[in-house]
């Protein structure tokens, strides 16, 4: 065990409060009696916690839910990340309110087995399944891309195309549905940065940290295709998203498949779907194949246009 694993430990052992939202009322009578153990390594205090619940934490902390690390926000503001693979799912959410730290927590595949059996709709142009938390952007979207962890043999500005595609995707609300762009998101390409998206791997978690610079890029992510993190100011507008896409995954960087794909992943469609995430969509639910904003399977080229839930989930934002 390493001084920083210990230090995790020893924070979870020190008891958390931990509480469903229906026993708030409740928990926010226990919290002003609790104390949470200090810990420092670095300057960051790290605190692991068992599961959903709300926490008594300060700001800049970081909250450590399985394999997931995320800051505490200042007071009002929140933060999501949103990690995707072939097979599952997850959103991890930190919001800072006066009862304290709210985590939540929604999962889908490897992480968490479905009970519950929903009709699943196949065409994209009449599932209207969305889910947002009212976040987004006022003003225009703007974001750079990062060539930094980028070794594939396809010229990186191919890929910086097929980002400003999967933006556009979005924000034109590209579709096959036939019908018209109703969407006023709209996002800007800031070009090349040194930088990187501020989506961390570290002693074996996935930590998002702020860096007020919104940054695409390529990361390794311990089985996830990609994620996107995003973060919002107290009246609720998004100032900050960055993507990671794996950088060990087979990526298609073209608009088609090859006929001999068995295990690729569709760099456009998976990209279409990050920019949902960083523009304010969440993922529909577990039975929704053919959205965009449910994660697709390898060799799956349909994300990249919009299905009716996608176009419906933004138009009630944009
Ligand atoms: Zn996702």
């Amino acid at each position: 065990m390493n001084d920083r694993q210990g230090c995790i430990r020893a924070s979870a052992d020190r008891g958390m409060a931990a509480a469903t939202f229906e026993e708030m009322t409740i928990c926010s009578l226990v919290l002003s009696a609790m104390l949470v153990g200090a810990c420092a390594i670095d300057s960051v205090e790290i605190t692991e916690v068992r599961g959903p619940g709300v926490y008594v934490l300060a700001a800049g902390d970081i909250v450590r839910l399985d394999n997931v690390e995320l800051a505490v926000p200042e007071h009002g503001e929140g933060v999501r990340i949103a990690l995707d693979s072939e097979d599952g799912w997850q959103q991890i959410t930190l919001t800072h309110d006066e009862l304290g730290v709210h985590v939540e927590r929604e999962a889908f595949g490897e992480t968490q087995a479905t009970t519950t059996t929903h009709a699943v709709i196949a065409d994209p142009c009449a599932d209207n399944a969305y889910n947002t938390y009212h976040h987004k952007w006022q003003d225009t979207y703007g974001w750079y891309a990062s060539k930094t962890n980028y070794d594939l043999a396809v010229d990186f500005g191919i890929v910086e195309t097929l980002m400003k595609h999967a933006a556009s995707n979005i924000t034109d609300a590209h579709n096959d549905c036939g019908r018209a762009d109703r969407v006023s998101a709209t996002h800007s390409y800031r070009g090349r940065t040194t930088s990187t998206p501020t989506i961390s791997t570290l002693d074996g978690a996935i930590r998002c940290s702020r860096d007020h610079k919104s940054v695409v890029g390529f990361k390794s992510l311990q089985g996830y295709k990609a994620a996107t993190c995003w973060y919002w100011n107290a009246s609720g507008v998004l100032v900050e998203a960055d993507i990671a896409f794996d950088r060990g995954t087979k990526w298609v960087m073209s608009g088609s498949i090859p006929d001999d794909c068995t295990d690729a992943v569709h760099f456009e469609s998976v990209a279409t779907h990050e920019f949902g995430h960083a523009f304010g969509l969440l993922h529909p639910g577990t039975s929704h194949p053919s959205l965009t904003m449910q994660p697709g399977a390898a060799c799956d080229k349909s994300k990249r246009t919009l299905g009716l839930g996608d176009m419906l989930g933004l138009e009630s934002l944009y």
